[in-house]
């Protein structure tokens, strides 16, 4: 192959640092050749909390950035985990990715973060000693209409609607149900099942699978007697959510051309951005009602909820502008300040 085709073909990220670093570093033009001159090309580096390169795998990550998270949901907080990136990039793998059982009734090596943090979770509360309750739900957004994904066809379980709660400072969706689940096993077949009628849609519509935003949520109570003997209730959330392709998303954190020509305007990424760039500009509307995914995780965005992006990114050179894109967006929503409250009664 000649040399162009070979750097055409050649990865652009240049640096990860190994497994995991601080850092990514992307080339951002082939390495030019002037009269026998070679000059160095130009690079971007990005500074994040956590760089995982090709090498780390699904249990690096878990106990890197989700197992912490995890332990503050037990402490009574209300935690988000967002994962964001172009269509292909491996969102959905990384959320979910295998929800079956080994043969020892474990997550396999391929599960994501939902069906590990569901193993971890009843494990710790099993030990803790706590008397607690676990409940779950599973949403879909697409066309900005939100389906229950684990309803079942008789209960209805399209066109929920949200409403404000005030006593909760937060919202309610009407209709969705908040399922109590007893153990990991019982907790995974519900994820397995919501995960399939998602994959149902995927395959009847073309662009479902890359338009479509999930939230899995899960809500746990735990009771425990004080040193002092009064009873202590803490409550936590987690959220994880798998967004529509970024695709949909300009640089500029507006919508993309080319997706507005298609006529496929995703309302709800458009408004995230909007979000985001508002918070980072600190400016005085951040328009959060103008979607229902903004509102639905208004509190996980400038309010009282910890929360953490996952961004993934191809390595191929011909999808760069859309990797600089993503990490651009990353980085910017990096610098938002949440102020996390802790849920205790
Ligand atoms: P997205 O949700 O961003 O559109 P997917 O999660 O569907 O992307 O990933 C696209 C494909 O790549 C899937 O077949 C998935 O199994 C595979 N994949 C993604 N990330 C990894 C990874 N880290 N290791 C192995 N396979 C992966």
């Amino acid at each position: 192959r000649s040399e162009r085709e070979i750097l055409e073909g050649s990865p652009i990220i240049i640096s990860t640092e190994g497994a995991k670093g601080q850092n990514i570093t992307i080339q951002t033009a082939p390495i030019a050749s002037v009269l026998g001159v070679v000059t160095l090309p130009p690079t971007r580096t990005y500074p994040f909390d956590a760089v995982f390169g090709p090498e780390a795998d699904q249990a690096m990550i878990y106990q890197d950035v989700v197992y912490p998270m995890l332990d503050e949901v037990l402490k009574g907080y209300n935690c988000t985990l967002f994962a964001y990136g172009q269509t292909g990039t491996g969102k959905t793998y990384t959320m979910q990715g295998d929800v079956s059982l080994s043969p020892l009734g474990n997550p396999t090596a391929q599960a994501g973060m939902i069906p590990r943090t569901l193993f971890k979770l009843f494990h710790q509360l099993e030990s803790s000693g706590c008397d607690y309750s676990v409940k779950i739900s599973y949403v879909e957004l697409y066309n900005e209409e939100l389906r229950d994904l684990i309803a079942t066809e008789q209960d209805g379980q399209s066109g929920l609607k949200i409403f404000d709660d005030a006593s909760k400072r937060g919202v309610f969706i009407q209709g969705l149900e908040d399922t109590p689940v007893k153990d990991f096993n019982h907790a995974l077949t519900l994820l397995a099942k919501g995960s399939q009628k998602r994959q149902i849609a995927a395959t009847k519509f073309n662009d479902h699978s890359s338009r479509s935003h999930s939230v899995f949520a899960i809500t746990v109570h735990c009771k425990e007697t004080s040193s002092l003997g009064d009873d202590v209730l803490k409550v936590g959330k987690f959220n994880l959510v798998d967004l529509a392709g970024s695709e949909n998303i300009g640089r500029s954190g507006a919508e993309n051309k080319r997706a507005r020509e298609a006529g496929m305007i995703n309302q709800s990424l458009l408004t995230l951005g909007r979000v985001i760039n508002a918070l980072v500009d600190k400016s005085s509307h951040v328009p959060y009602r103008e979607s229902k995914l903004t509102r639905l995780l208004q509190d996980s965005l400038g309010g009282r909820t910890k929360t953490c992006i996952i961004a993934t990114v191809s390595p191929a050179r011909s999808n760069m502008e859309e990797t600089l894109s993503t990490l651009d967006y990353a980085l910017r929503a990096k610098s938002i300040r949440n102020k996390p409250e802790v849920n205790q009664r």
